[in-house]
């Protein structure tokens, strides 16, 4: 049985702890690997080497920094397809789907080598008679990252480049569910060229979640996952005085115009409420549908039962399984209470048949109508293949109701008038809006961003804002006086 190694100080090492967790192929129940939940004592040797890193890698030039992040873009290009098999084994998303994940790290790592025109401060000349002021930014020290089960490439590609680029050091904390694609990752980057103790990897859960939090060698940390670990790690953190940027749980809505194009939204929104098993962070998992668009209902229902349900592996695959066990029997529960709730179970995927995959954890897609606030359905983050309908008579009370709900990740509205989609990019209070665009995750030449319970922290995850994020802003004031003369010779000018 494969150990996942931790990584501390450029060494794979084998963890001493006693405690071993199973990564499991959730279509198959097959053991992949085990995973530690490191001790105390490593996280803490994790911190040592990237503090002790630190002291050189801060000097690195901007170009010996960005160079790295070419050679690792490279790097995940020529093995694409072998880390989209082991991601697909350990999550179960499709194997294109995990390309994309891949993919979307990716542009990140390409963005990290463009360092040199980022990490840039401002000068103004003559801010007082032979006076200048300028800025710099400068690395923070060492950086923690700690990251969900959905994107197990991509999120940990959103940390550690940007904030090795910026010049600081990391310590990872991947997904205990999913770490095994992240390790090859981070194998590539050290085949990149990332220094002994620059970039490190503990594993666990809560304890070494917590220790991250309260290490007072420890700068900044990120984190993505739900709302409520995303909020235990934000007041932790910031409370043991760090910089913290919590990306947290999603009720994402899409709003359905009855003049929009009736063909491209259904698809769309069947796409972006099922895809992944709706294991995404920015799924469409509420529809608002208003006035006329109600109709829609069938060939909306009739969409949904065309996709196929099964292993990311097979041919054709649209939704493969739940990461776990109990995320399955979750997503079949908030059903049944859905049901009890009051609201129409138009199409039902809790008896879903795989043929060829009895063991998975599959839930096909389901749908709802007539969903209203207090439902489970609606008030809880489901986090798979499960689509709650809502009725709207006009945009105004569309967009009233969604900003009614706590959450502001991600958002899109279906129409082809462009007064309504400015009316809604305009009063919607949402991170991410989508104008005939379902998933619109922001690309890192921009940052990904969240409102309201979404997100803690002011600053996005990649992007301008994580340059800031993974920086500390010096204002230096300076005078060079050329006339010694005029300090009484006191000073020496002379520039040698
Ligand atoms: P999670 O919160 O359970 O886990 C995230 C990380 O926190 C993991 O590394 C895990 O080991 C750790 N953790 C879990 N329980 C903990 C505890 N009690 N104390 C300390 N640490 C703990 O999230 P998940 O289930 O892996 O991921 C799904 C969630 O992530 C969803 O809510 C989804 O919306 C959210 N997400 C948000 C974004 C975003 O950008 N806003 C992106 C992806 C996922």
């Amino acid at each position: 049985m494969q150990r996942i190694p931790l990584l501390i100080n450029g060494e794979w090492v084998q963890s001493q702890t006693t405690q071993w967790r199973d990564v499991i192929n959730p279509a198959t129940q097959q053991v992949l690997a085990q995973v530690p939940m490191a001790t105390v004592e490593e996280v803490d040797a994790a911190v040592a080497a990237a503090r002790q890193a630190f002291a050189s890698w801060k000097r690195t030039p901007i170009g010996t920094r960005a160079r790295i992040f070419l050679r690792l873009q490279q790097l995940i290009r020529e093995h694409m397809k072998a880390l989209a098999a082991v991601l697909t084994a350990e999550q179960g998303k499709t194997l294109a789907d995990a390309e994309g994940d891949i993919f979307r790290g990716l542009e990140v790592v390409e963005h990290a080598a463009n360092i040199g025109t980022l990490q840039m401060g401002e000068f103004a000349e003559n801010v007082a008679g032979g006076v200048d002021t300028y800025t710099l930014m400068q690395p923070l020290g060492v950086c923690a990252g700690i990251t969900p089960f959905n994107f197990p490439a991509m999120i940990p590609l959103w940390m550690f480049p940007m904030a090795i680029a910026c010049g600081n050091t990391f310590v990872l904390k991947p997904s205990e569910q999913d770490p095994m694609v992240t390790t090859k990752l981070v194998e590539l980057a050290l085949e990149a060229g990332i220094p002994a103790g620059v970039l490190n990897v503990v594993h666990g859960g809560p304890e070494v979640v917590n220790r991250l939090c309260d290490h007072p060698d420890i700068k900044a940390i990120s984190f993505v996952g739900s709302s409520k670990v995303g909020t235990h790690v934000y007041q932790r953190a910031s409370l043991a005085g760090k910089r913290v940027q919590c990306m947290m749980g999603a009720k994402n809505h899409a709003i359905v115009l009855p003049d929009a194009n009736k063909e491209q939204a259904l698809n769309q929104l069947t796409g972006a409420a099922f895809g992944a098993a709706g294991q995404r962070c920015m799924a469409l998992t509420v529809a608002v549908l208003v006035g006329e668009a109600q109709q829609w209902i069938p060939e909306l229902v009739a969409k949904a039962r065309t996709l196929k349900v099964s292993a990311g592996t097979e041919p054709g695959t649209d939704v493969g399984p739940l990461i776990s066990c109990s995320a399955k029997e979750r997503v079949q529960s908030l059903i049944e209470r859905g049901v009890a709730d009051g609201a129409t179970l138009e199409l039902d995927g809790r008896q879903v048949q795989v043929a060829g995959f009895d063991q998975g954890n599959f839930v096909g897609p389901t749908i709802f109508s007539g969903v209203k606030p207090g439902m489970a359905i609606y008030d809880q983050e489901i986090f798979g293949p499960v689509l709650c309908l809502v009725a709207a008579d006009s945009l105004d009370e569309a967009i009233d109701f969604i900003n009614a709900n706590p959450n502001g990740n991600g958002t899109a509205i279906f129409t082809q008038s462009g007064a309504a989609a400015r009316k809604f990019q305009e009063e919607i209070d949402v991170g991410q809006v989508g104008i005939n665009v379902p998933i619109p995750v922001p690309v890192p030449l921009f940052s990904f961003t969240g409102s309201r319970a979404s997100k803690l922290g002011d600053l996005g995850p990649y992007g301008k804002q994580v340059v800031l994020f993974y920086t500390q802003t010096k204002t230096v004031t300076a005078r060079w006086f050329d006339d010694p003369a005029s300090t009484g010779g006191k000073v020496n000018t002379t520039i040698s």
